[in-house]
């Protein structure tokens, strides 16, 4: 499990709430031992957000045991008992855990069996360490906090399952979650950020403001974009295609497929197999000719063989000499099926599109961009809302550049960035910088370890001297090269890993890709890829988050809706007259003509979240005027026509909120 530390080293590097969190779970199993003395315990480590601690035990633990065992940690955290540390030799400790003393509140009839294990796989000479707080004792390699008192705010979230280290064939354990903080303050802050977060989960408002749908036919992973998710998404190419053009990209188109040797020659085959779809094989109009041939010549040694075989001269040899050429026959038709597979990744298309035209160094830095449709194999267990899908749309482009031209284009990228976070409101991010693990070349990591640490040096000079917010992370770097995963938080504190950056060195190699040098020799270029907006299903997923489906005017599925206080012929065709002039400027601009009531208009409105809605009676009709009402803001008075229509244009260009 990837949040349990194994080794010392790991369990020292305890962050301050982990430590204190870790800390609640040996309270956690001194209260239940006061309830249920026969518990045994595993392990209890911190996790994110919180903690667990599993144990076995005859009774199953049910929520409604919550407040008892809350109750238990209490007193223990009032005691105010000390962490105090003890270390021993291993055989000591082993006889402790025979005796049944770990992981427990004193001596017991049975041993401590899992305590016993965990030992008994400590290597010889490593010491041992053991924790007390008040009367309960269990191994662990620590740290905690000073005192139980030092956690200041805890709460049981929930129950689970869990194998004893995590293998099937090991006994199922009770596993009891909680979390705990500082104080009562940010204990309540937490459970209100959850409350709020569940009210803006992008399923649920996905569905109710009528974004985007799943389809059983379809497919899981597979999302299909209602009209006004796809209105977000044509607004976030929009941008997208205006920053780039700025910024000097050039458009280019891929399909979505290729044949297998274009990712044996990128390296997806073998390297990223497994997030593929499973290949089509087809047999081109030439292919199924020279099948029939093969065939035809199949049946003739059959033919052969029959023959022999009434002429009375079919020997054992014969037979194996026929026996062979047609299974050699068979293996060619085989042959004859190409394989093709759906791209997972826009790169290799564009490494070919930069391969289609001599390039020179004039032409250097090349920067290709496409919002390319890819698809990846998730398994099914793994798809999340918009957040795990099968089918994805990314803000891709390659840049092609010399190792001199990296600096300044690898910054660039990153203003992109930061240009972006701005647009969005995102106040909080960090750019997790992941290097590749040198024992992992070959296998996870393209096999070149000078090209690793060069690229990597020239990534970490340009992040520490643009001054950007990093973290550095070893062994998750992508196979051909270093990567940055962008990680954001949402406008309520919640972490969303959006986009990549990556460094490749190795792909241009791989596709033979060059350039002519002004010395006039041939050299391989350095490709960033780079997707900023990421995919539109993580984006549009952590932007309906993030604004609570309330989106900016720009960004608005229906910016306005315009609701006319009864339904007379002159009214309606005023009201038609500005629909049209502001569905001319490409506004989304939509006119309730029902009958309904003008206080369940607005409600209707409001609830889909529309912008701007524009209410219009028989005064504002006199007027040449409109009521103004925003989404959030209420009713912000009438005003003139031409003004409210001039003030929206400015606006959506400007993409002000
Ligand atoms: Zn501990
Ligand atoms: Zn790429």
């Amino acid at each position: 499990m990837a949040d349990e530390r194994i080794t010392l080293d790991q369990r020292a590097q305890m962050t301050d709430i982990e430590r204190l969190r870790h800390s609640a779970a040996h309270v956690l199993a001194t209260a239940i031992l006061k309830i249920w003395p026969d518990a045994q315990f595993a392990a209890g480590p911190p996790v994110e957000n919180g903690f667990y601690y599993d144990l076995e035990l005859d009774h199953r633990i049910s929520p409604e045991d919550f407040e008892k065992i809350e109750a238990e940690m209490k007193k223990e955290i009032k005691a105010n008992h000390v962490f105090e540390r003890v270390a021993l030799p291993r055989d000591e400790a082993l006889s402790m855990a025979q005796r049944g003393v770990l992981g427990a509140l004193g001596e017991r009839s049975s041993p401590s069996k899992f305590k016993l294990d965990i030992i008994q796989n400590i290597p010889e000479g490593e010491e041992i360490s053991l924790y007390r707080n008040g009367e309960f004792t269990d191994l662990c390699a620590g740290p905690h906090v000073m005192r139980t008192g030092n956690i200041g705010a805890f709460k049981l979230t929930h129950v689970a399952s869990a194998y004893y280290k995590g293998d099937e064939k090991n006994p199922q354990l009770q596993r009891i979650y909680g979390t705990a903080f500082k104080n009562k303050t940010q204990l309540d802050e937490y459970f209100a950020m959850l409350e709020e977060a569940k009210k803006r989960d992008h399923r649920k408002l996905g569905k109710e403001l009528e974004l985007f749908t799943f389809d059983d036919q379809v497919g899981p992973g597979l999302p299909l974009w209602l009209p006004r998710g796809t209105a977000i998404i044509e607004e976030l190419e929009k941008l997208a295609k205006e920053t780039e053009f700025a910024a000097g990209y050039v458009r280019v188109r891929t399909p979505n497929l290729a044949r297998e040797s274009l990712y044996i020659t990128s390296g997806h085959l073998p390297y990223y197999a497994e997030s593929m779809f499973p290949p089509m094989e087809l047999l081109e109009s030439e292919g199924q000719k020279r099948k029939d041939q093969l065939l035809a010549d199949f049946a003739r040694k059959v033919d052969e063989e029959d023959a022999l075989r009434s002429a009375g001269d079919l020997t054992p040899e014969k037979t194996k000499g026929l026996e062979e050429e047609r299974s050699s026959i068979l293996k060619d038709v085989r042959s004859l099926r190409e394989r093709y597979y759906l791209k997972a990744m826009n790169c290799p298309h564009h490494h070919k599109l930069y391969d289609a035209i001599p390039r020179s160094y004039r032409d250097l830095p090349l920067r290709l961009a496409e919002y390319g449709t890819c698809h990846r194999y998730e398994q099914s267990g793994e798809l999340f809302g918009l957040m795990r899908v099968r089918s994805l749309q990314m803000n891709d482009a390659h840049i092609y550049c010399t190792e001199d031209q990296f600096e300044t284009e690898f910054l660039a990228v990153n203003e992109m960035y930061l240009k972006y976070f701005k647009l969005f409101g995102i106040d909080k991010y960090v750019m997790r910088f992941s290097t590749h693990d040198p024992a992992k070349l070959g296998q996870k990591f393209v096999d070149n370890s000078p090209l690793w640490l060069k690229t990597e040096e020239m990534v970490r000079g340009v992040l520490q001297r643009s001054g950007i917010n990093y973290v550095e992370v070893p062994n998750e770097a992508a196979f051909y090269g270093p990567k940055i995963d962008v990680q954001v938080w949402s406008a309520i504190g919640r972490e969303f890993t959006i986009a990549t950056n990556q460094v490749d060195f190795a792909q241009p190699r791989r596709f033979n890709l060059v350039y002519k040098d002004r010395d006039n020799t041939e050299k391989t270029p350095l490709c960033i890829h780079r997707a900023p907006l990421g995919t539109h299903e993580r984006f549009i997923g952590f932007l309906i988050e993030h604004y609570a489906g309330n989106f900016p005017l720009w960004l608005s599925p229906e910016q306005v809706r315009i609701l006319p206080i009864g339904d007379e012929a002159p009214l309606l065709e005023y009201a038609r007259g500005i629909q049209a002039e502001l569905r001319a400027h490409q506004v989304r601009c939509e006119l309730d003509a029902s009958t309904d009531h003008i206080k369940s208009k607005i409600a209707n409105a409001e609830q889909m979240k529309v912008h701007t809605m524009l209410v219009i009676g028989n005064r504002d009709l006199e007027a040449n005027a409109v009521s103004v009402r925003v989404h959030g803001k209420g009713n912000l008075g009438a005003k003139p026509r031409c003004e409210v229509v001039a003030d929206l244009l400015e606006r959506i260009k400007a993409r002000r909120p």
